[in-house]
């Protein structure tokens, strides 16, 4: 029996793209509710691992950012073959699959009007590993701010160093924190925000070191896996462990912030550092001549792991272990 004409095309007609599955609540979500939410579930609020692409969309101004070093590429070293494939090969595979060159992404931009150095991990490349180039970008970053006395934010979503470099991979984590403690030195002001995952030589660098540490809710945050601490301590760890909520609990994050509310949070960080170098706000964009940031005095994560819970801590915003900044 022939095909009823709306069954014969039922399938070819509804695109690949319409819905979504949650990984999380196994829920099925319109596609078009879940980019108007910036891939966060409706229903259980699972945010979705999204590209260096859309990081930058969500949390920059549009049109603002001017990316840098875009054409910067790695090279294979060590002549590494990784489950039979060259590392060099896995670079262009990598490269086409993602749009850009590596897994660091950086430039200068503006978040509510404020102009800051912005570098974001993209993770399809290569698990937002961190090689040679990736630790350039990201010191490149810092030194730009450092000499552009602008505030830093970098986003990292990580499985750590790339083993493809071996240990010139792991100089990047010493590199990198090198490039972060003259920039304190220079009174400089930087947020981190930790995505789901952030792991390995990227936590135990500059994904850490930072004035400010932001979580995405239920990232994933730690340095080794839990089955490699749990067979060295020979303890059970709690359900929670390494996650953003227990770490936020335990004074390792500052502040947990949905990815909706991540950009005005930003603002809000941004807008108070001007506060405390100037006493009074300033519009955004205002150049106020020498540094925007706040003296290593006014840190504000001086408070970190002692300061009050925020209200909003109840009703799905931000969760913070700092004081409220004021807006
Ligand atoms: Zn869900």
């Amino acid at each position: 029996m022939a095909s009823l004409p709306w069954r014969r095309h039922r399938k070819k007609d509804i695109p690949g793209e319409v819905f979504a599955r949650c990984p999380s609540c196994d829920d099925t979500i319109y596609a078009k509710d879940l980019d108007d939410r910036m891939k966060v579930c409706p229903k259980c609020d699972h945010h979705f691992a999204i590209s260096s692409h859309l990081r930058i969309a969500y949390t920059v101004d549009p049109a603002t950012f001017r990316e840098l070093d875009l054409g910067m590429t790695s090279v294979d070293a060590l002549d590494f073959v990784d489950n039979g494939k060259p590392y060099d090969q896995k670079l262009v595979d990598s490269a086409a699959k993602t749009g850009v060159r590596e897994a660091m992404r950086y430039g200068v931009g503006h978040i509510e009007g404020h102009e800051v150095v912005f570098g974001t991990l993209e993770f399809r490349f290569m698990g937002g590993s961190m090689g040679v180039v990736v630790g350039e970008k990201v010191t490149r970053a810092i030194e730009l701010a450092t000499d552009r006395r602008l505030p830093l934010i970098l986003v990292a979503a990580s499985g750590g160093a790339r083993m493809h470099e071996g240990i010139l991979s792991l100089m990047q984590m010493a590199k990198t924190c090198s490039a972060l403690a003259r920039f304190r030195e220079e009174g400089g002001f930087n947020i981190s925000i930790c995505t789901h995952p952030t792991t390995g030589g990227v936590t135990a660098s500059w994904a850490m070191t930072a004035d400010v540490i932001i979580a995405e809710p239920g990232a994933l945050i730690g340095f080794a896996g839990p089955r490699v601490i749990e067979g060295t301590i020979k303890k059970k760890l709690p359900a929670d462990f390494q996650t953003a909520e227990f770490l936020l609990e335990k004074g390792q994050v500052d502040m947990i912030v949905p990815r909706m509310e991540m950009r005005t949070t930003l603002a809000q960080l941004l807008a108070y550092t001007r506060v405390e170098r100037h006493g009074q706000p300033q519009e955004p964009g205002a150049t106020g001549g020498g540094s925007q940031r706040p003296t290593s005095g006014d840190d504000p994560s001086a408070e970190r792991g002692s300061g009050p819970r925020d209200a909003a801590h109840t009703n799905g915003g931000p969760r913070t272990n700092l004081g409220r900044p004021p807006a």
